[in-house]
């Protein structure tokens, strides 16, 4: 019998990522044969983001690319972008299905079984206006990436920043039950994953049945059967010394924070209804750094937002280069109908968002580069990714560091102590401490 074969994309975020997973299990169990994107298929899942303007144009010429490609194709849309431009997306020939956030996960549900798949003569709609608040369990449990695993805890977001379409894409903060991550955990675990990665909108604010997010990275910290914890982007005003104490003396527990910062100027701050201050952001990251030894610290830097006068973005490079970030994420501001800063007058010329991104691109890359040169001389326990590149085989450290080694041998899955040797602004190198495989004396690559 002939196979169907399905093939999933992902835009935007780890948490869409992770969704994208949960979805291929479910396509699985339906009897559908995974092909990777690009690939010829009958069935294309699309989890789109509408983070940006740019996001959504993507998603429309991904679809269109795909029934090039293959013209037969069922194209299932879910996502953000599903949630806020379902009525553009109606409109966009060649949809068979627009599902919402709220029945995101059900997507595989409401296609026929495999075989029985035909393309419709109009867009079938799942869609709820407002999603329901209360807590959730999934109904499949993800295959990840092969050697970390990306655990959902938590959705949507409360916050309501002025620039942001996520409250209005994924709804109310709500949390996963702590019954439904404990038997996912189990899952994973016994899968041999030596990471998880716990990913959600505004995770610091988990909260099921008396349980915050600190006992819950307790629980994850005693729990048997992974190695590493690391938690994915954080809001700064959920970090707080309970939580810095914990990654400090946690064993499992990765010292790395991406902790969003958005602007390095009060008044803007203000303006994108963000809840932290540059004094308070600043006293909570060099508490950070103090308190956990060789932190890997990242953030979130939006250029361009409305009322972003020259001062205003001095004072974002000015924080950005004062401070040891190991990284910056540098997005441009990107105007989302619905959203409280679509009303702001003083826009900003495109030619200036683009000089202020530029410059803050090359200070991501001298970032990079200090923090990996930092690591020379220190060695540092990496997990180990499938296949070489190059003569490489490449890696992640606790601290977020990209590293790779010269080899002889597969250690896709191993956790190994790496001495740091060069460092360029991509990735640092080194050798397997234990191991004379290894060549410490090697040529840097352009990678
Ligand atoms: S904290 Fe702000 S930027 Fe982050 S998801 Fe919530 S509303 Fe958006």
């Amino acid at each position: 019998m002939m196979t169907t074969r399905a093939s999933l994309h992902t835009l935007g975020c780890r948490l869409n990522q992770a969704e994208t997973s949960i979805l291929g299990e479910g396509l699985k169990r339906k009897g559908f044969e995974l092909v990777e994107f690009g690939q010829p298929t009958d069935l294309l899942v699309l989890n789109t983001c509408a983070v940006t303007e740019d996001a959504e144009r993507t998603s429309r010429y991904l679809i269109r690319k795909t029934l090039k490609h293959s013209p037969h194709a069922f194209i299932a849309v879910t996502g953000c972008y599903a949630q806020t431009g379902m009525e553009s997306l109606k409109q966009q020939a060649g949809i068979d299905l627009i599902v919402g956030h709220q029945f995101k996960l059900d997507l595989p549900a409401f296609l026929p079984p495999a075989h029985e798949l035909r393309k419709r003569p109009a867009a079938e709609i799942r869609h709820a206006k407002a999603i329901e608040r209360g807590d959730f369990e999934l109904p499949y449990f993800a295959e990840s990436e092969a050697t970390r695993a990306l655990l959902k805890i938590q959705d949507g977001c409360s916050a309501m920043c002025s620039f942001c379409i996520i409250p209005f894409a994924r709804g109310h903060e709500r949390s996963r039950t702590f019954e439904d991550i404990q038997r996912e955990v189990e899952v994973l675990a016994a899968r041999g994953y030596r990471e998880v990665v716990l990913t959600g909108v505004n995770i610091g604010q988990y909260a099921h049945q008396g349980r915050d997010f600190c006992s819950l990275l307790r629980w994850f910290d005693q729990a048997a059967g992974f190695e590493r914890i690391r938690i994915s982007s954080i809001e700064p005003t959920t970090v707080g010394e309970e939580l810095l104490d914990l990654l400090a003396s946690s064993k499992k527990l990765c010292p790395y924070l991406h902790i969003p910062l958005q602007s390095g100027d009060d008044q803007i701050l203000q303006a994108m209804n963000r809840r932290h201050t540059i004094k308070s952001y600043i006293k909570l990251i060099e508490k950070a750094l103090v308190t956990i030894p060789n932190l890997g610290l990242g953030t979130d830097l939006m250029v361009g937002f409305p009322g972003e006068t020259e001062t205003a973005f001095q004072n974002t490079l000015a924080v950005a280069t004062d401070f040891p970030f190991s990284y910056l994420h540098v997005f441009p501001y990107s105007s989302r109908p619905g959203t409280a800063a679509v009303r702001l007058k003083q826009r900003i010329l495109p030619a200036s968002i683009k000089k202020r991104a530029d410059l803050l691109l090359a200070l991501d890359r001298a970032k990079r580069l200090a923090f990996h040169n930092k690591q020379i001389g220190k060695t540092i326990s990496v997990l180990f990714e499938s296949g070489t590149r190059d003569g490489y085989s490449f890696g992640t450290a606790s601290n977020f560091t990209r590293v790779g080694i010269t080899v002889s041998g597969d250690f896709q899955n191993h956790i190994l102590p790496v001495t740091i040797t060069a460092a360029t602004d991509r990735c640092a190198f080194g050798h397997i401490t234990s191991d004379s495989q290894t060549n410490p004396a090697m040529a840097i690559p352009t990678l």
